[in-house]
Order: C-alpha cells, then structure tokens, then sequence
C-alpha cells in the first residue's frame, strides 16, 4: 500500500483510492482542449507538430478549438502586432477557467527580432503566460516539451489555484477581472 502523504494514492487489492483534486487535474491534463492562435512563422512550426509525424493526438490534443469559449490551452505562435494585443487579450478573457497560455517562440514570448514601434514586446505585456518555448522557431520536439509542461501545471493544479487570492490577484495587474461566483 502507498504513503497517501508521498503519491496521494492508496492501493490495496482489486481498489486505488485518491483526491477528486488529484483525479480531477489527472482527467484535465489528459484532454486539454488547444486553442492555436498562430499569425506567422511559429505557427507554421505548431502545424507540422499537428502533423503525423510528432502526431499531437497522442496526447489526447487532436481536437483544436477555434472558439475560445471551449478551449482551455491559448497557443500562441507567432508575432504578435501592439494593434492585435487587443484581440488576444479579448479572445483569453472569453476562455472559460481554467486556462492556460503556452506562448511558443521568441516573437510571442519577448517580440524577437522585431523590436520595432509596432510589435508587442511579449504577450506577458497583455495577458498571463504559464509556459515559455524558446527558439526561432522552436523545433516541434520543443512544442511538445512546452506542452507536457503544461500538463505536469494542470495535474498539479487541479481546482485550487484558479480561485486562489493569488492567482486573482496576478489577473488584476492585467486588469482582468475574475468573479467567483462563490464570493456573490
Ligand atoms: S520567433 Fe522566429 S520563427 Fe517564430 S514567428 Fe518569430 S521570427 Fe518567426
């Protein structure tokens, strides 16, 4: 029988015994719903990731969104323009919690090469990130890499943290608000 206090998992004959937080988060990281928002070259990268050679279906990830509210992964892959920032921040804020942002390549993470008047300097500027993909571009193999780190967030997670003070509190620095039903 396993420690519940090092796997939070209790094992015993013909039974497994864990949380529903644990459960929870294990279900969510297995079938995040991908919402690829890809404007340029990295987003030529994130297609051939899609492809059948690195095959993204094996992590339960065949099925992309294109409307925000079912989707809980925001991919961002490209270069983000200041006068897009807005859309961006308006297609993260009709996610539904909890969501995710994985921001894929030096353009989206830090604006890149293009440090002109018009490019936003980084989607962090607008809009929460969880996970960083370096590179110019980043090679599918590093997608990939970026993704499974936002599923070992997700397992982790669970519900808690999208309702911690904490968590609300890092959304109001992007002005973004987050009403808890359970505060009314
Ligand atoms: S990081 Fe490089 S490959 Fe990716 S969008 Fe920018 S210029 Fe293109």
């Amino acid at each position: 029988m396993g420690k519940i206090e090092d796997l939070k998992v209790i094992n015993g004959e013909g039974y497994q015994l864990t949380t529903l937080d644990k459960a929870i988060g294990l279900a969510r990281a297995n079938s995040v719903w991908p919402l690829p928002f890809a404007t340029s070259c990295c987003g030529i990268e994130f297609m051939a990731t899609m492809g059948s050679t690195y095959d993204m279906s094996r992590f339960g990830m065949e099925r992309m969104s294109f409307t925000p509210r079912q989707a809980d992964l925001l991919i961002v892959a490209g270069t983000i323009s200041k006068k897009l920032g807005p859309v961006l921040k308006q297609i993260y804020e009709q996610m539904a919690e909890p969501k995710w942002v994985l921001s894929v390549g030096a353009c989206a993470s830090s604006g890149g090469i293009f440090d002109t008047y018009s490019v936003l300097q980084g989607i962090d500027r607008i809009i929460p990130v969880d996970v960083y993909v370096p590179g110019c571009p980043p090679r599918p193999e590093q997608i990939i890499d970026g993704v499974i780190n936002i599923h070992k967030l997700v397992k982790l997670e669970s519900m808690r943290r999208r309702y911690s003070d904490e968590y609300k509190d890092l959304l109001k620095t992007y002005q973004i608000d987050i009403t808890d039903e359970r505060d009314k």
